[in-house]
């Protein structure tokens, strides 16, 4: 009798695992569809952000795990990952989403400095803190944001601070090899005030440019100066250098800092990964005048 029952249970579970794997195949499957048709609901963004998880770190950390059943199999991810049928930007997407469920509108203002200034928000370091909107409108809204900062000091320097992993990872590649901050050791290199951002607006531009920028009309500024409230330097993760040399360039990178905004040389952004994994995620390396940036595939 106890042989029938037993037979009858490994049966019964047996059938249990395989439908639980069946449904996982085809969750994943709908949502790797769902990714690259660029939709955005719920269900399916614990999918995506288990594909970024592991696109970052080779394991998928949120997968759906089936109920606590020590005779079912430990599921496997199918061999066959929809991470290959995703295009650079569709990687990007997946890994933004992390931070904006919704993606704006291709032709907006917030996409339009997404794909100037995006690159440091795909970061995952929990010490990291990434703004929830990527326009500032004013001071107050700059320094609600500035304030849950935790801020650590560049060497060397009197008053250049930035968010605090931000700033050990610039004073490892320091460690390694030397650089100066682009117009010595004042505060206006590293991390800014709303204000400041502003002033520098205004020097090279005006409300008509702002006009033409949000457009789209006018982008080349955006590698020159940063709109009001949109600088990367008000998140505290971007700094101003004087990098001449490959040494320095390696060091930075290997300790994720990268040129990241088109056209603007002194301007460095903490990414916080090493190269290959930014590939992973959809960066587009261009060397620009010689220059070697890693920009967003937006
Ligand atoms: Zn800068």
């Amino acid at each position: 009798m106890k042989t029938i029952l037993n037979k009858f249970l490994n049966k019964f579970l047996n059938k249990i695992a395989i439908l639980a794997i069946a449904v996982y195949i085809v969750v994943t499957l709908v949502a790797s569809d769902r990714i690259a048709h660029s939709q955005t609901s719920s269900d399916v963004e614990q999918v995506e952000n288990c594909l970024v998880n592991r696109l970052l770190h080779e394991k998928c950390t949120t997968a759906p795990k089936p109920q606590a059943q020590p005779q079912i199999p430990p599921i496997q991810v199918p061999s066959s990952t929809p991470t290959r049928i995703l295009t650079n930007k569709e990687r990007f997407i997946a890994a933004l989403m992390n931070l904006f469920p919704k993606i704006p509108p291709e032709d907006s203002y917030e996409y339009i400095l997404l794909r100037a200034y995006g690159g440091p928000l795909i970061n995952l370091e929990p010490t990291i803190k990434l703004p929830k909107k990527v326009v500032f409108k004013n001071n107050q809204e700059t320094q609600q944001f500035q304030a849950t900062l935790t801020m650590g000091k560049v060497a060397g320097t009197r008053n250049c601070y930035l968010q605090k992993s931000a700033a050990d990872a610039l004073n490892k590649a320091r460690a390694q090899t030397r650089f100066r901050l682009k117009s010595g050791y004042g505060k206006s290199d590293c991390t800014r005030d709303f204000a400041t951002t502003a002033r520098f607006w205004k020097k090279y531009a005006n409300s008509k440019t702002l006009d033409l920028v949000k457009k789209g009309k006018e982008t080349r500024i955006l590698g020159t100066v940063a709109p009001p409230g949109t600088s990367q330097h008000l998140w505290g993760l971007a700094i101003d250098l004087r990098v001449t040399n490959k040494k320095q360039i390696n060091a930075l990178n290997q300790n994720g800092w990268y040129r990241s905004v088109k056209y603007d040389v002194p301007h460095w952004s903490y990414i916080g990964y090493p190269p290959e994994k930014l590939l992973k995620l959809g960066f587009q390396k261009k060397v620009i005048g010689g220059i070697t940036y890693w920009l967003t595939p937006l």
